[in-house]
């Protein structure tokens, strides 16, 4: 018989957290991932599923864009480093950048639940989004993003501007320096309330609380 257990193992791999996708997280998350990589579980093979639908969700929107704006949307998946202090720079890549009338428009895409997509149009980007591409834009030099965000249950596309933000950008820089000079004893400062989404999904919640 089919399982997803059946066509996909756990994946088992060392957390990262010097990476611009983390931009956004917890800062104690991060040095916890730093310190302890052994205690993050295999991913489960329906978050994998997720992850993998998730990618080929990318590669298809960007497929879309290359062939709707041709030479106008470029540096499709190009490596980025943010340069958190001297001699420390932090490893991305982008989804792309697309040259508008005002100038270029940084874009990251996102495939979302339903219930997700409906709270970001409702809401505007989440601050964990907005760190993201705030890391992406600093890192480029560019001014303006935009998350474009695909529903995974309407096939709706939404597109959320995000600009530039010093304020955002010098809480990166210090969110990855603060990991950076962490240790195991000196752990970076909390960034969630013990009820939240985050501290409820985080792999770290029993070390943490
Ligand atoms: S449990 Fe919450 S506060 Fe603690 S590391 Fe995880 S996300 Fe951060």
């Amino acid at each position: 018989m089919v399982n997803l257990e059946s066509l996909i193992a756990p994946r088992d791999e060392a957390p990262n957290p010097f990476r611009l996708s983390a931009a956004g997280k917890c800062a104690r998350r991060l040095g916890y991932e730093l310190h302890y990589p052994q205690e993050v579980p295999p991913v489960e093979p329906r978050v994998v599923a997720i992850f993998e639908l998730g990618s080929l969700i990318h590669d298809w929107m960007r497929g879309k864009l290359s062939a709707l704006y041709g030479e106008r949307f470029h540096s499709v998946e190009r490596p980025v480093e943010l340069e958190v202090e001297p001699g420390f720079a932090v490893p991305g890549h982008i989804d792309g950048i697309l040259e508008t009338e005002e100038g270029p428009l940084l874009l990251d895409i996102k495939s979302a639940s339903d219930k997700s997509a409906q709270n970001m149009s409702s809401n505007g980007a989440p601050y964990e989004y907005r760190a993201q591409v705030n890391a992406y834009l600093e890192a480029t030099g560019l001014q303006k993003g935009a998350l474009v965000v695909y529903n995974k249950n309407t096939s709706e596309v939404t597109t959320l501007p995000v600009d530039h933000d010093p304020t955002v950008v010098a809480q990166i820089k210090e969110r990855f320096r603060a990991v950076r000079h962490s240790t195991p004893e000196q752990l970076p400062e909390r960034e969630h309330e013990a009820s939240s989404f985050a501290c409820r999904y985080c792999p770290f919640r029993g070390r943490c609380w």
